[in-house]
Order: C-alpha cells, then sequence, then structure tokens
C-alpha cells in the first residue's frame, strides 16, 4: 500500500481553488485527464478511464463486452465477492472454478467448467499473484471468451513483460484505501478496444448523453449507471501514481530476501508463483492445515492462514451462493439453460490449499533489516510436525 501523505495533501488545493470538482467540469480532461494518459503511457494501454470503484470497472467492462442474461462467466473461488457479483449485476451468473497452489485460477479447473454458455473469463491476480495468463489466454481464444482481468490487488505488476490488466480483452482495477495505489474510493478499467471503451464509457455514465466531445466509435448511445470519477479523486492518483514502481521494486527487494531465508528452513516450502521473476507475494504451504494454523499462531504478525482471511472464501459469500438479488424477479440464475448450484464442496480443492497455506506480509514500508530479522525469526520457528519433511524445496 503507498502512504498518502503530505504531497496528496498539496495536490488537492489548486483542484479545490479551481472550483472544477467533477469529471466533465475541466473541459481540459484535468487531472483525471492527466493520470489517464499517464497510466495509458506506464502500463502500454490505449485506453484508460478512471471510475468510481473497481467494482464499478468490472461491471462496465462485462456490459461493453456484451456479456447478458443466460451467459456463465468463470470466476475464481478464492477473490474478493466483488468478483463474482459482478456478472450478476450484468445479467450474467458467475461459475465457481478453482485456484491452485498459486492461489490464481487453476487452467485445468477453467477447462472442466467451460459450458457452451460460458462467455466470460475474470481471472484474478490476488495480492500481488499473477495469473497464469499465457494458458488463460489460450484457453479464451480457443473457446471464443472474452478476458477480464481483475487487477484490483495487483495494480502495476508484470506478468512477463506486460503489466497485468493489460493482457486481456480488459483489465479492471482498484484505488479503494487497501490495494497499492489508492484514493479513498475508486477504480478504472483499461482496454485497447477502442470500440469496447467507449461502451464501457458510455455504460459508467448513463450513456454518455450529452457529451458531444467524446469520440464514440459510431456506437449508439446506450443506457448505463453513474461510476464517474470526480477530479479530487484524479489529483490524489497523480501523486499516488508515482509512488508505484517504488513500491513494488521494495516488494520484491523484500521477496527476494525473505524467501531466501525461509527456504533455508527446509520444511518451509515457499509457494509457485506463475511469473517467479516478479514475484511481490510470499505464501507457505504447509502438508496440512494443524501446519498452517500453527505457523500463523506462532508468528501472529504479518502472518495469517488464508482459510481465516474468510471473505475471501467462496463459502462465505452468502448472497452469491443463496442466490438472492435485490428484486427476486431480477435475478440472473432464473435466466440460465441450466440450474446453477452452489454447494461447500463446488471447490474443494481450493479450500484443501487455503487451509494449508500462510500469506507473509513483505513489510515494504519497513526497512529491509527488519524485514530479514523477522523471516529469521519465522525460520526459526517450532517446525511444522514430522510428515512436512516431504516438502524440502528441491
Ligand atoms: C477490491 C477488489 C475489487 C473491487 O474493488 P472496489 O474498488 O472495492 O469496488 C474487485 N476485485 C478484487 C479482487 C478486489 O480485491
Amino acid at each position: 500500500m503507498a502512504k498518502v501523505g503530505l504531497r496528496e495533501w498539496l495536490a488537492l488545493a489548486p483542484v479545490f481553488a479551481s472550483g472544477k470538482l467533477a469529471r466533465y467540469s475541466d473541459e481540459t480532461g484535468g487531472p483525471l485527464g492527466r493520470f489517464e494518459a499517464d497510466f495509458c503511457a506506464k502500463f502500454g494501454v490505449r485506453h484508460a478511464l478512471t471510475m468510481s470503484s473497481g467494482t464499478g470497472a468490472l461491471i462496465s467492462a462485462l456490459i461493453a463486452a456484451g456479456v447478458g442474461p443466460g451467459d456463465e462467466v468463470l470466476v475464481p473461488a478464492y477473490t474478493w465477492i466483488a468478483t463474482a457479483a459482478a456478472p450478476l449485476a450484468a445479467g450474467a451468473v458467475p461459475i465457481l472454478v478453482d485456484v491452485d497452489q498459486t492461489l490464481t485460477m487453476d487452467p485445468a479447473d477453467i477447462l472442466r467448467k467451460i459450458t457452451p454458455q460460458t462467455r466470460a473469463i475474470i481471472p484474478v491476480h490476488m495480492s500481488n499473484m499473477v495469473c497464469n495468463m499465457d494458458a488463460i489466454m489460450r484457453i479464451a481464444r480457443e473457446h471464443n471468451l472474452a478476458v477480464i482481468e481483475d487487477a484490483c490487488q495487483a495494480v502495476g505488476l508484470r506478468y512477463k513483460t506486460k503489466r497485468v490488466g493489460t493482457i486481456g480483452d480488459f483489465g479492471a482495477f482498484s484505488f479503494n484505501q487497501f490495494k497499492n495505489i489508492n484514493c479513498g474510493e475508486g477504480g478504472a478499467v483499461v482496454t485497447n478496444d477502442t470500440r469496447l471503451f467507449a461502451r464501457a464509457r458510455m455504460y459508467h455514465d448513463i450513456g454518455s448523453m450529452f457529451r458531444g466531445h467524446l469520440d464514440n466509435a459510431n456506437e449508439p448511445p446506450m443506457l448505463g449507471v453513474n461510476f464517474k470519477a470526480s477530479q479530487i479523486q484524479g489529483a490524489m492518483l497523480n501523486v499516488q501514481l508515482k509512488r508505484l514502481d517504488p513500491m513494488i521494486a521494495r516488494m520484491r527487494e523484500r521477496y527476494d530476501v525473505m524467501s531466501e531465508i525461509l527456504s533455508k528452513n527446509k520444511r518451509l516450502r515457499i509457494g509457485p508463483h506463475n511469473d517467479i521473476g516478479n514475484a511481490a507475494g510470499l505464501h507457505v504451504i504447509f502438508e496440512t492445515s494443524d501446519d498452517a494454523k500453527q505457523f500463523a499462531e506462532e508468528n501472529k504478525r504479518g502472518v495469517y492462514r488464508l482459510y481465516d482471511s474468510s471473505r475471501h472464501v467462496y463459502t462465505n459469500w452468502q448472497p452469491v451462493l443463496q442466490q438472492r438479488t435485490g428484486h427476486p424477479a431480477m435475478n440472473p440464475f432464473l435466466w440460465t439453460d441450466r440450474r446453477i448450484e452452489y454447494t461447500p464442496e463446488s471447490c474443494a480443492q481450493t479450500l484443501d490449499i487455503l487451509k494449508r497455506t500462510c500469506r507473509i506480509s513483505l513489510g515494504e514500508n519497513y526497512p529491509v533489516t527488519l524485514v530479514a530479522y523477522m523471516a529469521r525469526r519465522m525460520a526459526r520457528s517450532t517446525p511444522p510436525t514430522a510428515g512436512s519433511l516431504f516438502y524440502a524445496t528441491t
């Protein structure tokens, strides 16, 4: 998380003084326009649009891609509930896909979950761990599926040479207070497709009906909602964007230091990554759930077992599991060809992995010496029960 401080505070004063607080009150584009141009340049993508939230970005991307009633959208069983809720807001239903030990969508399970109704995949780059995008893009192209990357928890991370969010048809980002860069609440959608971008922009601004200056790529106006961001958010994000790459560099450095120390204890198995060269998230996988529990209890600060961060586990998404929407008739589960059912066993592989895995904070705002000290202490903590020796890191 990039800190918010004096520079953000100073950046807000000119916005207040100008009186141009709304997106379209500044005809030059204002701070939002500047942020979007810089974001496009930094991320190597053609179009970016700041929005009120990452959830809004996901929904706008789905609508722009033409996803709707009767469609199935693949989402991971381990993510923030917004990923599963977004297809429902577009009239489609989420289908849960297992994660593998990289804590991201298991491509093998994607193949098992595809049906003739599948229209899109939302791979989630979970807590700065990137998905296997090569495999996911290959499957998507073979089955003619739209790919909307949920990069809300991995803003700025790279998969091989590209920033996540710029590989699929769309990328969705969140700038809420707990994400890599933040303006309290906010989000963005990016795409290289001008027509899809025009559709997403129209949707996020009740059709952009009276914005004659916008290029809508000959798309007829369509109705939408209001997910617009304000210039206040733009001003903060301009400062935050400058903090992004230095912060990721600090994460990467601490990942290397900590993983090297921890791997000296042959009983601690460091979790795999889809792109180890860009790793900025550290997790250890144990043989049993009890071993993971014990490791988390002994280390406490900066360590938790993933299964215990319950809000990200599908078994706790009550309104999704119970298929409950605001109005009973506006329920996408009524509009599918087949009956969709979720049970606690829907994604048993995910539950098994989350129960045996601990996440270790990289402490990117702490000195490396302190982080190394904590890693040495962790590496010495009571070793897991016998049997975990099977997990020697060879
Ligand atoms: C935060 C988050 C979102 C939603 O972002 P908001 O800005 O809070 O709406 C979506 N998906 C994931 C994985 C997230 O972590």
